[in-house]
């Protein structure tokens, strides 16, 4: 009875509130109708992190949580040409715009070369970066600097990242470039592309191109040392990016959560989300300082068929649970802060995010 006794006033306080909208002067310039647009946008991706995930941060970190400083959030459907994606047929949707098989690596179902945000990126004369915690040849990163049938192929896929349009990346994979089956070194095809190579996360300010090959294969977990690697790596990203006038598109990907929903090891997934989220809190105090940078945080699929559901006794207890060791079909969610957030609102195909960087960064 109070619900349909109240709906009336809704409506009329909606209607009223919209009228009100509807009156602002048409004198409104069409530069102000103008949506907000960044000059550098860093797209974050959890791999194997669903909103479950996220929300197991509010119970188990001590300390902030920045995901909640996000003012804007929107849900992308993450199904690859498969009901359930994987990580190559994701990244590919959010780097170059279309659906694809699992396993394909910025390729489309027929296997052909899609154009990236990155090689749009570097058309405009804008910069790119790329840091992951798992391989940079692994399928996430993978999908923002090569093209490939087969994201097992790590060799291949590393020979198309010293000519790719990438000026700095970090992250481990070392073994695929130097230490290979096939005794190629891409060293030295590195070199010829003006790219200064580290296996130490320290400045190279004078380098027109910089990468970061820090382990042989994965970088270590963070309950094995692993420290604040992410952050150090986009803040020296971030300084070698900003020498371009002409704006900067970032990747990063906190890898591991989705293995430690593989593994159906909570504490390994735990501690990697509040890594990833420590990482969020870093970026999001550089955009707050820039103005001019949209974050963009989503994950590319869930993993695990993980919840928080309540103890068997108890309500006050909640037992984080897994049911598969498997990916999710799950929508994500869709994280934005800066110039241009209010675009990644809504319900949408996880395709469109590529569309929306594009179309912000004026690609
Ligand atoms: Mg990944
Ligand atoms: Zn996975």
């Amino acid at each position: 009875m109070k619900i349909t006794f109240l709906a009336p006033i809704f409506i009329a306080c909606f209607v009223l509130i919209s009228g009100c909208k509807q009156s602002t002067p048409s004198s409104a310039t069409e530069h102000e109708n103008k949506p907000a647009a960044p000059k550098n946008i860093v797209l974050v991706i959890g791999d194997g992190t669903g909103i479950n995930q996220i929300s197991a941060l509010e119970f188990y970190k001590e300390g902030p949580i920045y995901y909640d400083d996000f003012p804007v959030v929107g849900l992308s459907k993450v199904s690859s040409t498969s009901l359930v994606t994987d990580s190559a047929a994701a990244g590919t949707a959010m780097a170059c715009g279309q659906k694809t098989y699992n396993k394909a690596i910025g390729v489309d179902v027929n296997g052909q070369a899609l154009p990236s945000i990155t090689e749009y990126m570097a058309q405009k004369g804008g910069a790119n970066g790329i840091i992951s915690t798992s391989s940079i040849t692994h399928a996430t990163p993978a999908c923002f600097f090569a093209h490939h049938d087969d994201r097992n192929d790590h060799e291949i896929i590393a020979g198309f990242l010293p000519q790719a349009p990438i000026n700095f990346f970090a992250g481990p994979g070392m073994k695929y470039f130097n230490q290979r089956t096939d005794q190629v070194n891409l060293m030295p095809i590195f070199s010829q592309n003006n790219f200064e190579i580290d296996s130490i996360l320290r400045p190279h300010p004078e380098a027109e191109k910089v990468g970061y090959l820090l382990a042989p294969e994965d970088m270590p977990k963070m309950s094995e040392g692993r420290g604040p690697f992410l952050q150090e790596a986009a803040d020296l990203a971030i300084k070698h990016l900003t020498k371009n006038d002409r704006g900067f598109f970032m990747m990063l990907e906190a890898s591991q959560v989705d293995w430690g929903g593989h593994d159906n090891d909570f504490p390994y997934m735990l501690s990697e989300l509040i890594d990833l989220d420590d990482t969020l809190g870093f970026l999001l105090n550089f955009a707050r300082r820039d103005q001019n940078t949209l974050i963009v945080v989503t994950g590319d699929h869930a993993t695990g068929g993980f919840s928080l559901s309540a103890d068997d006794d108890s309500y006050d207890k909640i037992n984080p649970t897994f049911s598969s060791t498997r990916h999710n079909a799950d929508w994500i969610p869709v994280f934005a802060y800066g110039p241009g957030a209010e675009q990644f609102g809504g319900v949408y195909e996880n395709t469109a995010i590529f569309y929306k960087i594009k179309s912000l960064l004026d690609l």
